[in-house]
């Protein structure tokens, strides 16, 4: 089944009961069984069914099912949002006096994370480059996962994930990578031989941003050493299934960060259109790159898809012809940034990503305003910087709405 077919035929026929074509919104908190024997087996995993929407629900099962049917997992758990997937996507391995090796380029809101982590005894070394060299500098015997994003939010640096998940494998510790910005209509990170994925399904799965949402999709592969993750010793006899087992019946349940099934409805909506949406989203964005790297009142643009970025070639080869939808500019002072982004005509001034819409932000006085200027370097974040999130307007709109704002700037 290729891609676009399986957008919408993956892991799902109509709905049973009624036929309808997309799975319904079963808005209910709780599930009736019909005899107390039957709702003990239920409890107990010995029967299929649902109990209570924090736990699972039809709506968002279906959700899960289709993600992972995309990405080529053994099965996935849909979060409250993307911050919620990192986060328990890390707590059911990593314990207390324990490690995380991430990349620099990471998003805002998973760097502020590992700070709460830090606060629960949890440290994690930023890798100075990106590196299978910087990456193994910071692994010891505490390291319990290396993290990634495929392609880092705002910096838009690349990494090697077949490297680092070889590097990875030979320290006996899983790769966890979020995909949120590539999607597996890019890359399916799994088959490179990354362990653990998660999205923020906020972004382009979603796409329309109309609902905040996370998933976490687990390949089924790794071999976990029991000793170095005791506490998944009491899942071991689920085979495949031990992570995402423990995960269910443990701290997804646990922490409660559950998605709604109304998001998961529609994040299933949207994601049925994900592809078509992303081959012009990242032609657009390549084009609108290409012209502003031209424009002289721009000092620098950043985009994997240029060959002016030091990581078009490991983008190229992981990517193909693709290379996301999110390009920075500097403009050479915040003030130049902050006009620009006033100018602007169609694009809006907020917070967030993987839009239909294109969406502008200053980051470094917005997501990175409490980092220090040590921090903001290396996440890629400066004064003059712009985040651009294109969107699927009319090319040549989104072109001539920036050069009139770039025409004002003196
Ligand atoms: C937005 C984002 C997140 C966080 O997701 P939320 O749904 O906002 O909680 C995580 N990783 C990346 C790369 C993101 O862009």
């Amino acid at each position: 089944m290729r891609f676009n077919t399986a957008l919408l035929h993956g892991e799902f026929g109509a709905d049973g009961k009624t036929g309808a074509t997309t799975t319904p919104i079963y808005q209910s908190s709780a599930f009736e069984q019909e005899t107390a024997e039957k709702l003990e087996n239920v409890f107990n995993g010995r029967e299929p069914g649902f109990i209570y929407t924090r736990i699972g629900n039809p709506t968002i099962d279906a959700f899960e099912r289709r993600i992972s049917f995309l990405e080529g997992g053994t099965g996935a758990v849909a979060c409250a949002s993307g911050m919620s997937a990192a986060t328990l996507a890390l707590l059911n391995i990593v314990r207390s006096g324990e490690e995380i090796v991430s990349g620099s380029g990471i998003f805002g809101g998973t760097y502020s994370l590992f700070g709460c982590l830090e606060d629960l005894g949890i440290v994690t070394r930023y890798a100075g480059d990106n590196s299978a060299r910087s990456f193994r500098e910071n692994i010891n015997e505490k390291t319990r996962a290396i993290y990634i994003e495929t392609i880092g939010n705002p910096k838009l640096d690349v990494y090697d994930i077949k490297e680092l998940a070889e590097l990875a494998h030979s320290h006996g510790i899983p790769l966890i990578v979020d995909n949120t910005v590539t999607t597996p209509y890019l890359v399916k990170p799994l088959s490179l031989g990354a362990d653990i994925v998660i999205h923020s399904t906020s972004k382009y799965i979603n796409g329309s941003g109309n609902s905040i949402g996370g998933i976490i999709i687990d390949g089924g592969r790794f071999k976990w050493d029991f000793e170095k993750y005791p506490s998944l010793k009491p899942y071991k006899k689920f085979g495949n299934f031990t992570y995402l087992a423990k995960l269910r019946k443990t701290i997804f349940k646990d922490f409660g960060a559950c998605m709604s099934p109304f998001n998961a409805y529609l994040s299933s909506l949207g994601l049925e259109t994900m592809a078509l949406r992303l081959d012009r989203l990242c032609s657009n964005a390549l084009q609108l790159a290409k012209v502003l790297e031209t424009h002289s009142k721009i000092k620098a643009v950043n985009y994997p898809g240029l060959e002016s970025s030091e990581y078009h070639p490991v983008a190229a080869a992981q990517f193909g012809d693709k290379f996301g939808a999110i390009l920075t500019i500097r403009v050479g002072s915040r003030e130049n940034a902050f006009k620009l982004i006033n100018d602007l005509k169609y694009a809006y001034n907020l917070s967030n990503i993987g839009d239909v819409r294109t969406l502008v932000i200053h980051p470094a006085s917005t997501i990175y305003a409490t980092n220090s200027p040590v921090e903001m370097e290396r996440m890629g974040v400066y004064e003059d910087l712009i985040r651009i999130s294109v969107g699927i307007e009319d090319l040549e709109d989104i072109i001539a709405d920036f050069e009139q704002a770039l025409d004002k700037l003196n």
